[in-house]
């Protein structure tokens, strides 16, 4: 007779099969157990026809692998545990000693850095290009060149850069292009087909689409995860076995909450989208801004670019900057960030709460490339899903606030 703790462990009652319902079920697993020897020898996790680690997959995170390949307009796609991580796991995969890569000048920062510490600890080079001018990136390619960098907009500053074109140097070049599509979300353009609203055919896109699934995808400001999804099946195996040595795997728990969330993203990214649009404009008018930096609003760098690649009534992220008129020094700007209600102090976005965070653009970009224009203080904002008049209401006391601060 077994103890009643070995009968906890080893209980012979097994659920009938065949549960039906529209969710999936949430599957964690370190050790996935075979029938006999040869079933452990003779299993495959490549190609997801069998399991062999809970690190290598399991039936959550393979569901929600599919789900990310078809957002993205994809075949394959590798689940990481931030969109961060995303970002080295193709770095690590693509790179090695002696290569270079190539970054946009307004790069999500933490790219940059990583460029800066490990890769160049590793003997990996990199160069930061104007992606505003596809000249400047088509000059820095050089025999070394490894893989260029894509995302749209640039971080914080909000240029959209004339994206297919880049991709399709790349192209040409015979390089490798990797796309951070966090702010498109795999809705409001396809990174593998840039080509659709341009001159440049489908299929002239990025070889590989990565996503903070943090951010829209998520959509709880609760989950860190991150995506690369591709077309090409080996450079896909490529990605997965630096994975695979990596330990990059993701929980099944936070799998489940993104697959929980992923029905609604095509509604919430619209509310985002009009909700920022609404503040954006309102934002415009005001006499304490001196401009207002949204890709689908006229006047913002790269706006032409985003109407060709999205489309004249085409969808963005509920992300936008404002940069405050030069006579309102950082105390004034940070007594306007102090003095918002709903509108939190945070990093990140994507998720239900609006956020805002000031930020110094000149320490972060490089001054021989792009100049910034403006001498005032910039403050993003990251327009989350609470009734936009409310919204408005917030920004209008901050306002108030920041003309009355000393
Ligand atoms: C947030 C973000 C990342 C990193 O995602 P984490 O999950 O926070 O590591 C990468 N790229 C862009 C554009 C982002 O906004």
């Amino acid at each position: 007779m077994s103890k009643p703790v070995t009968d906890l462990i080893h209980h012979p009652y097994q659920p009938p099969a065949g549960f039906a319902a529209p969710q999936p079920g949430v599957f964690k697993a370190s050790t996935v157990l075979f029938a006999n020897v040869a079933a452990m020898r003779a299993r495959d996790w490549k190609h997801k026809n069998g399991y062999t680690y809970g690190l290598h997959g399991t039936p959550t995170t393979f569901t929600l692998e599919e789900r990310i390949a078809a957002l993205e307009g994809g075949a394959e796609c590798v689940l990481v545990p931030s969109g961060l991580a995303a970002i080295a796991n193709v770095g690590m995969a693509l790179l090695k000693s002696g290569d270079e890569v190539l970054l946009p000048d307004n790069v999500y920062g933490p790219s940059r850095a990583l460029a800066e510490g490990e890769f160049k600890a590793w003997g990996i080079t990199h160069q930061l290009y104007d992606p505003m001018k596809p000249a400047d990136l088509e000059a820095r390619i050089g025999p070394k060149t490894k893989l260029v960098w894509l995302e749209a907009p640039g971080s914080v500053t909000m240029e959209f850069p004339p994206l297919a074109h880049l991709a399709h140097i790349c192209r040409q070049r015979g390089v490798l292009s990797a796309l951070d599509n966090t702010w498109g979300a795999g809705l409001a353009f396809n990174g593998f087909d840039l080509g659709r609203g341009d001159r440049f055919t489908p299929g002239s896109g990025a070889d590989i689409v990565v996503q903070a699934l943090t951010k829209y995808p998520s959509g709880g400001g609760d989950v860190l995860m991150g995506s690369i999804v591709t077309r090409d099946e080996k450079l896909h195996q490529q990605l997965k076995l630096t994975h695979m040595r990596m330990g990059f795997g993701v929980g099944g728990n936070d799998a489940e909450a993104v697959l929980r969330s992923l029905p609604s993203i095509a509604v919430r990214y619209r509310a985002h989208d009009a909700a920022a649009r609404q503040l954006a404009r309102w934002l415009a008018g005001r006499e304490e801004v001196a401009q207002v930096l949204h890709p689908a609003l006229e006047g913002s760098p790269g706006h032409e670019h985003w109407r060709a690649l999205c489309g004249e009534d085409g969808l963005a992220a509920g992300l936008f900057s404002v940069v405050f008129h030069e006579r309102y020094p950082v105390r004034q700007v940070d007594a306007f960030c102090d003095a918002l209600k709903l509108f939190k102090l945070g990093y990140s976005w994507g998720g239900p709460l609006s956020l805002v965070v000031p930020y110094d653009i000149p320490s972060m970009r490089s001054a021989q490339l792009a100049t910034w224009p403006h001498k005032g203080v910039l403050v993003r904002f990251s327009v989350g899903l609470e009734d936009p008049d409310d919204l408005q209401g917030d920004l209008a006391q901050a306002l108030a606030a920041l003309r009355a601060a000393p």
